[in-house]
């Protein structure tokens, strides 16, 4: 499967969590794209984000777990971004990430340089930890403001999420623009020529 082609979306680079649930995106053509396929795929994901040490190797098991909790966030951002109830399984998921794990690190000491601070070292551990963190975002972001700028991209098929930065944009991507762009223009023109 191919990687996704698109520049990101408004809003990803500060929310984590919306970063998530656009890391598969439906592509014109019934393609998908997804930056978490293998577990590689999804290390890569969550170091490049600076989530996990990059000598992580995450297991299948954390790479599905990542991917359900990009299904909950993507249930909520959905009902949020429709307006709707949000569904009972979606919350407890982020509510689960958050609680898992003690976001802390812990307080080591040894005799030559004393008290330092640790991260737990499983990888399940790491990865829970990640999590935490991304589902804080999530849960940051809906409580917030901001939550009120959170839309689907108005490109089909594109299955993208954005935060709106200004009133009258409504996709993800100049690239999903311009792909409405010529299709109004395309369906214009046909109207044009078709017999009165
Ligand atoms: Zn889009």
């Amino acid at each position: 499967m191919t990687k996704i082609p698109l520049p990101p979306a408004p809003g990803t680079d500060t929310h984590v969590s919306l970063a998530l649930a656009n890391s598969a995106v439906a592509l014109p053509g019934q393609q998908r794209a997804d930056d978490l396929e293998t577990p590689e795929d999804a290390t890569r994901w969550l170091a490049d984000r600076g989530l996990v040490p990059g000598d992580t190797a995450l297991l299948a098991y954390c790479q599905s777990q990542l991917t359900d909790l990009r299904a909950h966030l993507r249930t909520l951002f959905a009902a949020q971004a429709g307006g709707e109830e949000p569904s009972l399984p979606a919350l407890s998921a982020v509510n689960r990430a958050l609680t898992t794990v003690p976001s802390a690190p812990l307080l080591r000491h040894d005799q030559q340089s004393g008290f330092r601070r640790e991260q737990a070292h499983p990888v399940t551990q790491l990865v829970e930890y990640a999590m935490a963190q991304i589902a804080e975002d999530a849960a940051a972001l809906l409580a917030s403001d901001e939550a009120a700028l959170i839309t689907h991209c108005a490109a089909p098929p594109c299955d993208r999420y954005l935060l709106r930065t200004h009133a009258r944009r409504h996709w993800c991507s100049t690239r999903c623009g311009d792909r409405v762009r010529a299709a109004r223009a395309y369906a214009r023109k046909r109207n044009q020529v078709s017999p009165a």
